[in-house]
């Protein structure tokens, strides 16, 4: 059992360490297309190891995982960052598969 101050004591480090390592996610994410920088909404960042749930400005970031098949080891999984531009110029040119019966604008 630990005291409500060790608990406190805990809890401010791990948030320490939760918002250092989000900054440093967060400035390397670039449009994978473009190299645009894709940059968080002011406020919206959620944790780093849920970064495609967060509101991103003029673009998305996806979790990407490989699996059986890939070069990669089956598992790996990536960020990958895109910005509005480049996912609208490859629907344009049909090198993207839609998903269900949202639409891109
Ligand atoms: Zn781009």
């Amino acid at each position: 059992m630990i005291t409500e101050e060790q608990y406190q004591k805990a809890k401010s480090l791990v948030d320490q360490y939760e918002e250092q390592r989000s900054k440093e996610l967060v400035e390397n994410l670039r449009c994978i297309g473009c190299k645009k920088p894709v940059e968080p909404m002011d406020g919206l960042l959620a944790a780093p190891t849920e970064l495609e749930r967060s509101a991103w400005d003029g673009g998305t970031v996806a979790l990407v995982r490989f699996g059986y098949g890939s070069r990669l080891h089956d598992g790996d999984a990536y960020y990958v960052a895109l910005c509005d531009g480049c996912m609208l110029a490859a629907a344009g040119q049909g090198i993207i598969i839609q998903s269900s019966s949202t639409t891109l604008l």
